[in-house]
């Protein structure tokens, strides 16, 4: 079965048409990564999916449901933004819990999934801290932990770790890899980042002005480039 199903989707701001007829059908527990350099609709695709922007044409389905029309808090996915979007007056663990109390889940269950995510990505000492006694790695683990915690089948990342330095970006890029194999969910993760996109991606969807250039493997958009675009854009440096 399909995780997510883009059908003809088109958004449009105003008069200027953002994306163009996009088909997209993402595998359950596919790695998609949205490659394209900045302006090319990678985060108002992946915002179209979360429910966050409304589409001016065409459907999207998230395990089989139309959802459309749905609520982002409806449509079974967990979003992790570039900029944390902590709440910084609480705590880490308050932070995670947060979306959970409001949902009315028992606490003993959100316990058990706050120790889960603290585990799985060791933030375990960091529960009773403030985001502004955190490194930028940590916090960005943290909202990966909100996402986590959800349970939820799809997550959508937006280029997570662009605000990193060098160092934390790779040491992030094969924990997130971990987390993949771990959870065997889908993600839909976008970048400007080439060599992320190679090392992450089960696929990689190549786009420019809306549309999408190729769709194919890390091996076969590497070496068998359908354009000059996507040829160059591969090759150059990030
Ligand atoms: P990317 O994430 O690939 O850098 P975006 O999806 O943010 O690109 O933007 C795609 C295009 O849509 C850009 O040309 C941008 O200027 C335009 N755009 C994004 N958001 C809005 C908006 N709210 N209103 C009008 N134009 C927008
Ligand atoms: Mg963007």
């Amino acid at each position: 079965m399909h995780s997510v199903s883009i059908k003809d989707l088109s958004l449009n701001f105003g008069s200027i048409s953002v994306l163009q007829n996009l088909n997209i059908e993402v595998a359950d527990g596919e790695f998609l990564v949205l490659l394209g350099p900045s302006g090319c609709g990678k985060s108002t695709l992946l915002n179209c999916i979360a429910g966050l922007l409304e589409i001016s044409d065409g459907q999207i389905f998230i395990k089989g449901k139309n959802v459309t029309w749905e609520e982002p808090k409806d449509r079974g996915i967990g979003m992790v933004f570039q900029s944390y979007a902590l709440y910084p007056q609480m705590t880490v663990e308050k932070n995670l819990s947060f979306g959970l109390r409001v949902a009315g889940l028992p606490a003993a269950e959100i316990q058990k999934r706050i120790a889960h995510a603290a585990e799985i990505l060791q933030i375990g000492p960091l529960l009773r801290r403030k985001p502004a006694e955190l490194s930028g790695g940590q916090r960005q683990r943290v909202a990966i932990g909100r996402a986590l915690v959800r349970d939820v089948d799809v997550f959508l990342f937006d280029e997570p770790l662009s605000n990193l330095d060098a160092k934390l970006r790779s040491e992030l890029r094969v924990e997130i890899k971990r987390l993949h194999h771990k959870l065997a969910n889908t993600m839909i993760y976008v970048t400007h980042d080439q060599i992320e996109a190679l090392t992450l991606a089960d696929r990689i969807a190549v786009m420019k002005g809306g549309l999408i250039q190729q769709l194919d493997d890390p091996l076969t958009i590497y070496n068998k480039p359908r354009n000059l675009f996507v040829a160059s854009f591969i090759g150059s440096p990030a």
